[in-house]
């Protein structure tokens, strides 16, 4: 194992306030009743910043006002001109990604080359995707002259604070709705710079609004009468609720819920490349993805070979600090997540699977999990069932592609799923057979806003992405 000197990014280019506001009709400000909640660093336990917590007034008046910006200025205005707002915001997004980057590495726990890396462009990109469909949203295949849908509630997880919003906020925007989105409680800190960003974007007040708090403010939220489209990102439970609440409403429903994606191995891999996929798979992001490759199907005349190179590559892996750029993976995002993970894992091993971690020493501060696989897993354990969101990966084995087909669908999930091979024939016959959203050949975790994102059954319905992902925030 190599050392290296820590190379440290400075958070001095974040300019952290000491309490945060709620933004409603273009200003901050202070929560009707005056509650907060305090936002975490993951990775050390410092408290980064108080953050409002809003309550039902609050959601009235920021339902109110994302009205009011609808009928007044963003409704009637001519697609080319909203699309010049939101080329403002990308490249706002763009020059500031320095300081979103810290900042979601200080809040969320995620290591700094990713969020740097992967998660900024993306958000930049996503808007500048969406910039482009705003005047030509006849073009869209929705009809030649296709109506926004109103205001839209929107929830998004922890696990991409920023990633998750440009998701949700680009396409609506583009589509000619107004939004109030809620950002996750142990995230909310890079969803008020990008309030400051529409500031300075000079965007129309009203047009997005952002409502800090937990679970109550996101029922509030989503539950309020003047709401005509509901998008959430999150658990399955807590999706259902919503689908419930909806139902025999007018309110028009997206939901993006969990996965336990199969990245699916064949003997005629090029397995040092497939050991990458798997790495990124499951331990990206500290596996807190819901199109996580979080079940390992290897065939198994490869098997040990397999199960070699990755425990020898995940013996490299660096966990610690998430603002050095040497670190692969980061903190767990909170105490309640890492709680999960630990019970979940623990009944791995009392199910009787054979657990497995490099030696990797942990921070004595902050919320840590090491990079961890499981081998002997059946499919009737509750690791190869249960959605884990986090570092942990189970591996099972199969002799045929037909059998990789099946246990790759027994789940009651189906976002995403990866297939490595060398034959092309067999790629198309797996992806045809395969219940998922997503199917990567030969990659795992590639996202790119042109292209559609979303799942099958319990991984919930709607598109996200792409010119699909406009249809959830039009009257078609
Ligand atoms: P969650 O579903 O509880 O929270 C997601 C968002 O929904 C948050 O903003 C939260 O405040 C809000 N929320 C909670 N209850 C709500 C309600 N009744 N009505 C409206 N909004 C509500 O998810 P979590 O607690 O952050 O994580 C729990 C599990 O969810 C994880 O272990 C993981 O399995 C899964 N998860 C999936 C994704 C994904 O991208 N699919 C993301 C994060 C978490």
């Amino acid at each position: 194992m190599f050392e290296y000197a820590p190379a440290p990014e400075s958070r001095s280019v974040v300019d952290l306030k000491p309490s945060y506001g709620l933004f409603i009709d273009g200003t901050f400000v202070d929560p009707t009743d005056g509650g907060s909640f305090k936002s975490i660093n993951p990775a050390s336990e410092e408290v980064l910043a108080e953050v409002a917590e809003a309550g039902a007034p609050d959601v009235e008046r920021a339902v109110r006002a994302a009205r009011k910006a609808y009928d007044k200025v963003w409704g009637p205005m001519p697609g080319r001109d909203r699309a010049k707002y939101l080329y403002r915001i990308a490249r706002l997004i763009q020059e500031r990604s320095r300081e979103l980057a810290v900042l979601e590495s200080l809040d969320n726990g995620k290591p700094i080359r990713e969020s740097r890396d992967v998660d900024l462009p993306l958000v930049a990109a996503h808007f500048f995707y969406y910039a482009g469909w705003a005047d030509k949203l006849g073009h869209a295949g929705f009809g030649p002259n296709p109506q926004p849908i109103g205001v839209a509630a929107q929830v998004i997880p922890w696990n991409f604070p920023l990633l998750m919003l440009a998701w949700k906020i680009a396409p609506a925007l583009a589509a000619g709705n107004t939004v109030v989105l809620k950002p996750a409680e142990t995230t909310p800190l890079t969803a008020l710079l990008f309030a400051e960003i529409c500031q300075q974007a000079d965007l129309p007040a009203g047009v997005v609004n952002i409502l800090t708090g937990a679970g109550d403010t996101g029922r509030a939220l989503v539950e309020h009468p003047g709401v005509d489209k509901v998008a959430f990102t999150g658990s399955t439970d807590v999706g259902r609720a919503i689908a419930r609440s909806v139902a025999g409403t007018r309110k028009k429903l997206t939901l993006e819920l969990g996965g336990k994606a199969a990245n699916i191995v064949f003997d005629d891999a090029p397995i040092d490349q497939a050991v990458e996929g798997i790495v990124n798979g499951i331990f990206f992001n500290q596996g807190h993805v819901c199109c996580a490759g979080s079940r390992l199907l290897v065939q198994e005349n490869v098997a040990d070979r397999v199960l070699e190179s990755l425990k020898r590559r995940m013996a490299q892996l660096r966990v610690g600090d998430p603002l050095d750029k040497n670190t692969d993976v980061g903190a767990i995002n909170s105490a309640a997540q890492l709680e999960r993970i630990r019970e979940l894992s623990d009944a791995g091993s009392a199910e009787g699977a054979e657990r497995w971690s490099p030696p990797c020493e942990l921070p004595d501060r902050g919320f840590w999990f090491a990079p961890t696989i499981f081998t002997g897993v059946t499919q009737a354990h509750r690791i190869a069932r249960e959605e884990i969101f986090g570092p942990v990966l189970s591996v099972l084995t199969f002799r045929t592609p037909a059998e990789a087909v099946e246990k790759a669908n027994n789940t009651p999930y189906g976002l995403s799923a990866g297939i490595w091979t060398d034959k092309g024939s067999r790629i198309l016959w797996m992806a045809d057979r395969l219940r998922a959203g997503v199917v990567w050949a030969n990659t795992f975790n590639k996202f790119d806003p042109t292209s559609p994102f979303g799942g099958y059954k319990e991984s919930g319905y709607g598109r996200e992405g792409g010119r699909h992902g406009l249809e959830g925030y039009l009257n078609v």
